[in-house]
């Protein structure tokens, strides 16, 4: 396993390679989520290339840039110990030098949700998968279904700018008890990681009852804010049943794929994300 720390030497490995590219990108601090990723990429492709670059541009100003956590040399480790052929690791300013000042950004689709409530997020993320889909010119590039609407914007960008890779959206992995697993979850106590599985169970709750033949989507929203109520630790910023084509609150009876999505800043110290697909998913997504 090589790893690569400048631009340059990127742009100089990536004219030699010929055969198919697996791009796996993250953040760091690896766990069982980024892993499925990079097995599921190292199934599918000749070369596997894992990104890690904690993105400054995705962070807001009050928001945990400097204490998200990182571990380099165990992510190092468990991505040889996964067969990974490249780990791109470039510093900030070889990715943001002196005088940065292109974007890529979409018009709609980062107003909804996160986006909504984390200004320049997802502008941030854009620009970032750019400058990577540029720099490693991906066969394939893979995502987790755990960040819902990151992937979905993203597959918006690779047709608006006609990137020529393959978007693949992998399901979201769990701890045994539901909680799907994140860096952040770093920032728990095992006992308040026990309780941030209700965040699961509340989407598990309104999945049953769309199964029994429940469509309306504030009935939905409902049921997830009942069953959020029982943990005192959760402190749901929204609770929502969207519209998976365009992200925004069903107003009425769900007709079509349905994105249902909870953040719950959980005891006080970590932003928990999660969601679940109504009536599609990743797989069956239609081509844009
Ligand atoms: P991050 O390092 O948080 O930026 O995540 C890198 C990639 O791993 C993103 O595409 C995430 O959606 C994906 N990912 C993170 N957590 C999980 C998980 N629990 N299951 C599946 N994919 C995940």
């Amino acid at each position: 396993m090589q790893i690569i720390s400048t631009v340059s030497a990127m742009q100089a490995l990536r004219r030699n390679l010929t055969s198919s590219i697996g791009l796996v990108p993250t953040m760091g601090y690896l766990h069982e989520g980024h892993l499925s990723l990079v097995r599921r990429a190292r199934c599918e492709n000749d070369i596997v290339i894992v990104s890690i670059f904690v993105n400054p541009s995705q962070f807001g100003p009050n928001e945990d840039l400097g204490t998200y956590p990182r571990d380099l040399e165990h992510d190092l480790a468990l991505l040889r110990e996964a067969q990974v052929d490249y780990v791109f690791a470039p510093s900030n300013d070889e990715l943001y030098p002196p005088r940065y000042q292109t974007w890529v950004e979409l018009s709609e689709l980062p107003q909804q949700l996160e986006g909504a409530r984390r200004p320049g997020h997802f502008r941030g993320v854009t620009t970032i998968v750019s400058k990577l889909f540029h720099l490693t010119r991906p066969t394939r590039a893979y995502f987790g279904q755990k960040d819902a609407q990151q992937a979905l914007i993203l597959r918006r960008m690779v047709a608006d700018l006609n990137f020529a890779l393959q978007m693949i959206i992998c399901p979201t992995v769990r701890e045994a008890h539901g909680l799907a697993m994140s860096s952040r979850n770093n920032y728990l106590s095992a006992e308040e990681r026990q309780g941030a599985g209700v965040l699961y169970q509340a989407l598990q709750a309104a999945q049953s009852a769309y199964d029994a033949g429940e469509r309306c989507a504030e009935r939905l929203r409902e049921i997830m804010r009942d069953v959020l109520a029982q943990e005192p630790l959760a402190r749901p910023e929204y609770i929502s049943a969207a519209d998976l084509e365009t992200l925004t609150e069903i107003p009425g009876l769900i007709t079509g794929p349905a994105l249902l999505s909870l953040a719950v800043p959980f005891a006080g110290k970590a932003r928990l994300i999660d969601n679940i697909w109504l009536g599609t998913s990743p797989d069956t997504l239609p081509a844009l």
